[in-house]
């Protein structure tokens, strides 16, 4: 076992065995302890979707941070709510610990759109970047709104969360070298003014590394970002569209030259096989909105793959959605309830769902951890 006081006071990482590059620890924040390997339920407006506070922290769920988007929570409730409800904690009732995301990648998945097109609302989505920050129109209502790497650690400031995410740039997958070069540049000198900002008391400061799928543009730009101290490293601009392979041969190239003393991050990946390689390429952390997006449209996650709830297969089928799975869904519900549910669009299937594939996703990293654990080295 090995404690690594991070920058920030009240935030340590102890390492506790490795595996190959897979590592086994407890992150420690003023929220409480995260044991890493861990899966982080995205709780994109201030709620896992369907999900209560009281829900999660129960075991076997028993989540120890949840997500929290800069993006939606800036643009509603806004920050006057926020900031009078005393940050995101109270206002969402969530005790534990929470990692906010800096708003880039919703401002530039909406920039990244290719042939402009009117959204639900009736807008068309837009972005502009410069060297300063991005200017876009909200995707609620059109109106134009800025971000800069101060504003982005403004609104964490003010959300409070445990963890803030610097305000980089993303470029899609299939952007060439110009424009990564571009958004490398952007992303260090904007990694550099996130660090000068004020931030909340207790509040750790993750950097992001880019780079895309080159291997050596990413080792240069993981140098720049791992010379600015920060608490904790992660791997942005991954299952951007580009290939599966060329995610794995990154993830197994680079995570392993982050620094190995702090927390890493693999940002909105991916799927359990996706978890399970990361694991192993040494990550710690991870989010994605799959487990509980899934959920809604029919999909459950079992160990013998993802089932679609409304086949005709489970029509009879009295079965739990899996045999050995302690949550509540499986111990009471069969799949031919959670079917009928579905097909009558009841409320109650998106929370059933939801509640297994996040216990799901919780118990498939717990495993690795586990495994890690008993056949890995002491660190
Ligand atoms: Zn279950």
């Amino acid at each position: 076992m090995t404690v690594h006081a991070l920058p920030t006071p009240g935030f340590s990482f102890e390492l506790l065995a490795t595996l190959g590059h897979a590592r086994a620890g407890i992150l420690h924040t003023p929220h409480g302890d995260i044991e890493t390997p861990v899966f982080m339920p995205v709780g994109t407006a201030g709620t896992v979707k369907a999900m209560t506070a009281g829900e999660l922290r129960a075991p076997p769920l028993d989540a120890r941070i949840i997500l929290g988007n800069t993006y939606h929570l800036y643009l509603r409730p806004g920050l006057e709510v926020i900031e009078a409800a005393g940050g995101l904690h109270r206002f969402a009732a969530w005790d534990r610990a929470i990692l906010t995301d800096s708003g880039g990648f919703q401002v530039f998945s909406l920039a990244a759109i290719d042939e402009p097109r009117k959204n639900a609302a009736g807008f068309t989505p837009a972005a502009e970047v410069d060297d300063d920050g991005v200017t876009f129109r909200s995707h609620i209502d059109g109106s134009k709104h800025r971000l800069t790497p101060e504003v982005s650690m403004t609104i964490q400031r003010v959300l409070g969360s445990d963890i803030a995410m610097c305000f980089d740039q993303c470029p899609p997958g299939d952007a060439d070298a110009r424009v990564h070069e571009l958004a490398l540049a952007r992303t260090t000198a904007w990694a550099r003014r996130c660090r000068a900002a004020p931030r909340a008391a207790g509040q750790a400061l993750f950097g992001i590394v880019q780079g895309g799928i080159d291997t050596p543009r990413r080792m240069r730009h993981l140098a720049e970002i791992a010379a600015l101290d920060f608490d904790g490293h992660a791997l942005g601009g991954l299952a951007v569209g580009e290939g599966l392979a060329d995610t794995y041969r990154i993830l197994d190239e680079v995570a392993p030259a982050l620094p190995a003393e702090r927390p890493r991050y693999l940002m909105g990946v991916g799927t359990p096989q996706d978890l399970g390689h990361a694991i192993a390429a040494g990550l710690d952390m991870f989010d994605c909105v799959m487990p509980t997006r899934n959920a809604r449209n029919g999909y459950l996650f079992t160990r013998g793959g993802r089932i679609n709830i409304p086949n005709a297969a489970h029509r009879l089928d009295l079965g739990p959605v899996e045999a050995d799975c302690p949550c509540a869904t499986c111990r009471e519900h069969s799949r031919a309830y959670l079917r009928h549910l579905y097909l009558a669009k009841e409320i109650l299937y998106s929370r059933l769902a939801t509640l297994h594939n996040l216990t799901f996703y919780a118990r498939h990293v717990r495993a690795i951890r586990d495994d890690i654990l008993a056949r890995g080295k002491a660190a």
